[in-house]
């Protein structure tokens, strides 16, 4: 089958289409509209088989990903996810293989009211790129940029859930969805409805994909401020202490592990009341674990209530092996 053909039996038929899209899939380029008052947000991410993932990983779960990954860093910015391009590399012609993406992939983007617009397929190394376009109102997206010395540290659901699924997998777990962290690993749920929630109440915010202490550091950095945190605080589940066998392991474990795709916002002590307000009225689990200082880009921790020393983490996730 060429190329084309390929197009229209898989992508061309989108199961979600917007009032907003002018033109989507099979012209030169897609044409859309933003709302007056609203700016367009616009994100890529890439993942690259044996590298983003497992090469044995299912075809519905890399689609899922892709767009969630992408979604992710909308509600970063407070977008409302709206438009998807899909660039595809694929080895060979595998009917099944793009039965099941193609399948979760539409069947994702009706969840999340997004259309597909538009993409490139080619032949190559597996790999997929999205880009995401979404709408936020112009005085109400958010940055990395505007945390203050003093504004209080939120992150939503859980950490570490999908580092511990991927150690679960490379260990040779199969693919078995009904563990909860090989779960979180293969389907992560980007937090569109928080970015959303978080519009003109957080001071900054980002999504957690490198680990919390990295992507923290993203915004002390572009802040220029510093943070204090309260590891006792870290949203980890018992599946993770579990899997480790000791809770202060799982813990140090979620700061640098990655994929979780959970939002990480700051706050003021003056806005803190109506964002947990808002996120509780829709049942988004969130948790206050820290503050932002002044000591410029720098963290500090507790642990069981004592000052902790996070210079000592960085091989941490491997030591585990080494026991
Ligand atoms: P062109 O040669 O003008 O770049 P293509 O032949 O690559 O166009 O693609 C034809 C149409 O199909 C375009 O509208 C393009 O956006 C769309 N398209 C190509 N690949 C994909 C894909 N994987 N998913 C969605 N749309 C795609
Ligand atoms: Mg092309």
């Amino acid at each position: 089958m060429k190329e084309f053909g390929l197009i229209s039996r898989y992508f061309q038929q989108v199961a979600y289409e917007r009032t907003d899209t002018l033109v989507g899939i099979g012209d030169d380029g897609a044409v859309t509209r933003v709302p007056a008052g609203q700016v367009l947000v616009t994100t890529t991410d890439t993942m690259v088989a044996g590298r983003h993932f497992l090469a044995a990983t299912p075809a519905d779960a890399l689609a899922h990903k892709a767009i969630a990954v992408n979604l992710s860093d909308l509600a970063a910015m407070g977008a409302q996810p709206a438009w998807l391009n899909l660039s595809l590399s694929i080895p060979s012609f595998d009917e099944h293989w793009l039965q099941q993406f193609s399948t979760a992939f539409h069947e994702l983007t009706k969840f999340y009211q997004v259309q597909l617009i538009g993409g490139d397929t080619v032949q190559g190394p597996l790999a997929i790129t999205i880009t995401a376009q979404g709408f936020v109102p112009e005085d109400a997206f958010l940055t990395r940029k505007t945390a203050k010395s003093g504004d209080w540290i939120l992150v939503t659901g859980e950490l570490g859930s999908a580092g511990g699924g991927l150690m679960k997998l490379q260990q040779g777990s199969g693919f078995d969805t009904s563990c909860h962290l090989i779960a979180r690993h293969l389907y992560p749920e980007p937090q569109v409805l928080a970015g959303t929630c978080a519009r003109r109440l957080a001071s900054s915010a980002i999504d957690i994909s490198d680990g919390l202490l990295q992507d923290l550091q993203h915004i002390l950095n572009a802040s220029s401020v510093g943070a204090h945190l309260d590891l006792d605080k870290l949203p980890i589940r018992p599946e993770l202490i579990e899997w480790f066998g000791d809770e202060k392991k799982a813990r140090l474990f979620s700061l640098t592990s990655g994929d979780d795709y959970q939002l990480l916002m700051t706050v003021s002590e003056e806005q803190r009341t109506q964002l947990e307000s808002h996120l509780k009225s829709y049942d988004i689990p969130f948790v206050v674990i820290g503050k932002c200082t002044g000591a410029l880009g720098k963290i500090d921790s507790v642990l069981n209530g004592k000052k902790f020393a996070l210079n000592d983490l960085p091989s941490f996730g491997y030591q585990h092996f080494a026991d």
